[in-house]
């Protein structure tokens, strides 16, 4: 079964590279360490925290990973190293909203996205939540080099 996570709100950077990769990664800036653990539990999500205090609840046994690295090289370093990423799950998240993103046909998009993206790019996909659309080679090549950089 894939693991899914609930990063605490310290790691929302880590999160947003986390679904970068592909992963199943939910982040809620305001959320209470009770009601975190809560639905991690019920959702079967593995806990990621900076929080000592949060890793000693009785909820946060067996679930919960401590995140050593103050930066998030070392951060991803610690996830991947734990949870093998998976490449072709690379860029398949929506970065805002988690959710697995959709192929959509050129012509649907050419009110949704700039005319010289239009013009240029032949492939997008779109989150079916927030409805952000995604394309392109070059943001694609640009993100997979500071991604090598990042697990180096
Ligand atoms: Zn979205």
């Amino acid at each position: 079964m894939e693991k899914k996570f609930f990063a605490d709100a310290m790691l929302g950077t880590l999160a947003r590279w986390m679904r970068t990769l592909g992963y199943d990664v939910l982040y809620e800036a305001h959320i209470d360490d009770t009601e975190l653990l809560l639905k991690a539990a019920e959702e079967g999500r593995v806990v990621l925290t900076k929080d000592t205090l949060l890793m000693k609840r009785r909820l946060a046994k067996g679930r919960a990973v401590f995140i050593e690295s103050e930066d998030l090289s070392g951060q991803l370093k610690q996830v991947a190293a734990l949870f093998p990423m998976e490449k072709e799950k690379l860029l398949t998240r929506c970065l805002r909203c988690n959710a697995l993103l959709e192929r959509i046909d050129k012509q649907s998009v050419k009110e949704k996205v700039p005319p010289f993206v239009f013009s240029t790019q032949n492939e997008f996909s779109i989150c079916p939540a927030c409805e952000r659309v995604y394309w392109g080679a070059t943001h694609r090549h640009r993100m997979i080099e500071d991604l090598k950089k990042l697990l180096a």
